[in-house]
């Protein structure tokens, strides 16, 4: 049996593509207006404000009961975090910020991590090395190749940049639902995966690390998602639509 995947309709896509722009910009907004000195809880509301601006909703609020509107992971934590007042975002942190916006029927979904000033060499090959993933990620989505070849270039570059893998979670499929099939690991091992067609959209979103791979879900608010050793991670992601040439990147953006 063929891997579950789904291929969605020009009409979907019509409406996929606007979510995944609008999303884009939220999270380019909020990127420029996050400062050091906030709380990571009023960066939640201003990406509340932002996405109400669109005219779209939050598409994680709730999603499992998730609390906030968006997710907010710093230094340590990998993803999943949720905004809070005791919180206060130092120069010096680096932080990821997770949006999905839902719009007309459509989601879109797309992280970064960024950083306000220079940071130790180590901080910057992790940042930099995760983008490179996620862009060699995209670079091997082409029509007729499999997820297990999207898998297998992250990998192939997490290794190069001597960063960890976080295993536990992977990108997905996207577009009408959150999390649609296939699954999108950022490691091989798990057979070839979906085949490549025209009309698939999915998430590529690299989480990688300073350390190891192992992580940890905060007992107290059962979401948010650290690295056992303490040591940093990165997140970013882009959705992608597979077509018969080259992948469309559609929460593409200025910042990244
Ligand atoms: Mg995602």
């Amino acid at each position: 049996m063929a891997p579950a995947r789904i291929i969605h309709s020009p009409e979907e896509i019509a409406r996929i593509r606007r979510a995944a722009l609008i999303t884009a910009s939220v999270r380019d907004d909020l990127a420029a207006l996050a400062r050091p000195g906030m709380t990571t809880f009023e960066l939640d509301r201003l990406a509340g404000e932002l996405i109400a601006r669109t005219g779209g909703t939050s598409a994680f609020k709730n999603y499992y009961g998730f609390p906030g509107n968006l997710c907010i992971s710093l230094n340590d934590e990998v993803i999943h975090g949720i905004g809070r007042d005791d919180v206060v975002i130092k120069e010096q942190d680096i932080v990821s910020i997770d949006i999905g916006v839902k719009f007309d029927n459509a989601i879109g979904d797309t992280a970064l991590t960024f950083s306000f000033v220079e940071q130790p060499d180590d901080v910057k090959r992790l940042l930099q090395g995760t983008r490179e993933a996620l862009m060699e990620g995209i670079a091997a989505a082409r029509c007729g190749a499999f997820v297990h070849d999207i898998s297998a270039a992250v990998e192939k570059c997490a290794k190069r940049h001597k960063l960890g893998i976080v295993r536990e979670y992977v990108g997905h499929g996207c577009g009408i639902q959150l999390h649609e099939p296939p699954q999108v690991p950022n490691y091989t091992g798990s057979g070839r995966g979906a085949r490549l067609e025209p009309g698939m959209v999915l998430c590529v979103e690299p989480m990688l690390t300073l350390g190891s791979e192992s992580v940890k879900v905060d007992r107290s608010d059962k979401w948010t998602v650290r690295t056992r050793d303490g040591k940093w991670s990165a997140h970013y992601e882009h959705m992608i639509l597979i077509t018969d040439k080259e992948p469309e990147i559609l929460t593409w953006q200025k910042t990244m």
